[in-house]
């Protein structure tokens, strides 16, 4: 936490700067609680310069070594009706399992919530060691302060080398709260993930996507990363193994009270997570040329049960709404089927597709780059073709 230095006047200036409501005046001279961040919000204000950082905090980079294993935080997902592990938390443990076993360490998960019982066997199922388990009604939603700290108590207890997260509201809320607390490296968005040298190797676009960057941390532990859905395939490892389950009963910090969820609503499910766990994504590029050409679109994902996708140049000419843009800058798909209309093939759009099981890819040129990662590639005008092809389902489906 901040640390106070017998320099301080009780001027009070820096209690009501903290946005953690961390620091009070006691018998005159300031005083942090466990609240603080180390957010370093109030060095600046202090007019005596009493206020200052630890150089470093927690004994998060004295010895390295003590520091073992791959841990996934796992999140549950709520639509209001049914929980489950988000599919993103599985496609993380399926990598951490084989990152885990290149380092020869365990792989853990870290999950949170109420009832969490029932999701052990599904976890353990995709390659947990272990798995630490936070249970309780005050779990039960998402609570920044809450989450945070029985993730740094675990951490702490435990020491893991490396944490993967969900690159989803959740873990970009938990994730870098965490880093900061722990004065430890996070990379956000991570492409890949991969060991050298003992440590963990996070890749991810730089530069505004012109050059992939390899990020380590060599200094400081927990070594962290986000990842966002569908950038690893699921695997179950080990099918019928129960994983060593570690009951965790960590009290709620006082300032978790500060948040109340005190209604919960629902939206319809979005287009981007349509898109994001649909089996059956039809896209199209600038080649689709205007809002008739994806009218055709939204009848063929209608006859096939799928969602619409876009590249960027046709967000850009204003086709599809930005939430549509599949790729590097927009959503990662792994469909069972994605087609690809009047889309060019650029590798900022191919990364965002590449997981998805059959290809079709329709392009007027032949040369067109979309046409190598297609299982099947059709050269042709995609305005007059895909007419036909819905004519064709409605005929074969007797409408
Ligand atoms: P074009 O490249 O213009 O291709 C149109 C294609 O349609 C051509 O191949 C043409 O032969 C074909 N065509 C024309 N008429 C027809 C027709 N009637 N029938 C069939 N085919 C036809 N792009 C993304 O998609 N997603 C991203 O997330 C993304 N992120 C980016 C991030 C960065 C940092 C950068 C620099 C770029 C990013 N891009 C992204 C842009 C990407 O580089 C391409 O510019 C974009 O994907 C091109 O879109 P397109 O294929 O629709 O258009
Ligand atoms: Fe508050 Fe941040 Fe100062 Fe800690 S470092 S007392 S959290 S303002
Ligand atoms: Fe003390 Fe500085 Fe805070 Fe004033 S601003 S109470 S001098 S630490």
């Amino acid at each position: 936490m901040i640390q106070v230095s017998e320099k301080c006047v009780g001027c009070g200036k820096c209690v009501s700067t903290c946005p953690f409501g961390a620091l009070s005046l006691v018998n005159k001279k300031a005083t942090a609680s466990s609240a603080c961040t180390m957010c370093g919000a109030c060095v600046s204000v202090c007019p005596v310069k009493a206020l200052s950082l630890p150089a470093t905090a927690t004994a998060s980079q004295n010895d390295l070594s003590a520091f073992k294993g791959v841990w996934v935080f796992v999140e549950i997902g709520d639509d209001g009706k049914t929980q489950k592990v988000r599919s993103v938390s599985l496609e993380l443990l399926s990598k951490g399992r084989e990152l885990a076993d290149q380092l020869g360490e365990e792989l853990c998960a870290v999950v949170m919530g109420q009832g969490i019982v029932k999701f052990m066997a599904e976890i353990s199922s995709y390659g947990a060691d272990k798995i630490y388990a936070v249970n309780g009604p005050a779990y039960r939603d998402y609570n920044t302060a809450a989450y945070a700290n029985a993730m740094i108590t675990l951490i702490n207890k435990y020491k893991p080398s490396a944490i993967l997260y969900p690159s989803t509201y959740v873990g970009r809320d938990l994730a870098p709260r965490v880093a900061a607390q722990l004065f430890s490296g996070l990379t956000a968005d991570c492409t890949n993930l991969s060991v050298a040298d003992g440590l963990l190797i996070s890749t991810r676009p730089a530069f505004g996507g012109n050059i992939l960057a390899d990020i380590k941390c060599p200094d400081f532990r927990p070594q962290m990363a986000t990842v966002r859905p569908n950038v690893f395939k699921k695997a179950v490892t080990r099918p019928g193994t129960m994983a060593k389950i570690i009951s965790e009963p960590i009290a709620i910090p006082t300032e978790a009270g500060k948040v109340r969820i005190v209604s919960k609503q629902f939206d319809e499910v979005t287009e981007l997570e349509k898109l994001d766990e649909a089996e059956v994504v039809v896209a199209g590029g600038r080649g689709m040329k205007d809002a008739a050409g994806f009218a055709v679109l939204d009848e063929l994902a209608a006859q096939l049960g799928g969602a619409v996708g876009a590249s960027r140049a046709a967000i850009d000419m204003g086709l599809q709404p930005k939430e549509k843009q599949i790729g590097q800058s927009g959503v990662n798909i792994a469909a069972k089927l994605y087609i690809a209309a009047g889309i060019s093939g650029a590798v900022q759009h191919t990364v965002g597709v590449e997981h998805s099981d059959v290809i079709i890819g329709i392009n007027k040129d032949a040369n067109a780059s979309i046409f190598n990662i297609c299982k099947y590639g059709f050269v042709g005008d995609a305005r007059t073709l895909l007419p036909k092809v819905v004519d064709g389902i409605k005929k074969a489906k007797g409408k």
